[in-house]
């Protein structure tokens, strides 16, 4: 059972070892207390070299993640929140395992070649009611495929210009991951 709102450490800025303090997309401060957050990191496994590595991450701020949910397609849109609603299980007993399994589809993250960390948040806090969760690959395989191109072609721009690592990847980045759910 989860005990206190500060961020878990697995969702802070890996450049910075510290929370988000600034939205990836307008640079407004996060630590006001009037500006909801959400945290998205995407991370994989590296069998070979048994690590896990984070290929993206962002924090950004409702508004912003209300421009980007505007540019993907109402069709997409509709589609994933239909999925959500039929496939989510009770988010509250899923926190009290925090990031062990998906919330979508109950497949342990142990078993993920690639899964995503998600928190919402509210001045360097995570809110209130809401819990940390984990997104697995297979859920945004079965989330992919509802998008439709149009959405595919947004989110393929949004993570090219907010990806900050190396270049080499960017080319790998799979746009299907980072749905903002
Ligand atoms: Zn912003």
């Amino acid at each position: 059972m989860r005990e206190t709102n500060d961020i878990p450490e697995e969702l802070f800025n890996s450049d910075t070892q510290a929370p988000f303090d600034r939205c990836t997309i307008c640079d407004c401060s996060l630590s006001d207390p009037s500006v909801d957050y959400s945290i998205q990191k995407a991370i994989r496994k590296v069998p070979k070299l048994q690590l896990t590595e984070v290929i993206f991450e962002y924090a950004i701020c409702q508004t912003c993640a209300l421009e980007e949910r505007d540019k993907m397609s109402t069709e997409s849109l509709s589609s994933i929140e239909n999925y959500l609603k039929e496939s989510t299980r009770d988010r509250r007993s899923v926190y009290d395992i925090s990031f062990d399994s998906c919330l979508v589809t109950g497949k342990e993250i142990s078993a993920c070649n690639e899964y995503s960390l998600f928190a919402q948040c509210v001045g360097g806090q995570i809110t209130d009611g809401t819990f940390p969760y984990a997104i697995s690959d297979l859920a945004m395989d079965q989330i992919g495929e509802l998008l439709s191109a149009e959405t595919i072609d947004e989110l393929d721009d949004f993570t090219k210009k907010h990806f900050s690592g190396p270049p080499e990847y960017a080319e790998l980045l799979n746009p299907t991951r980072f749905v903002p759910l």
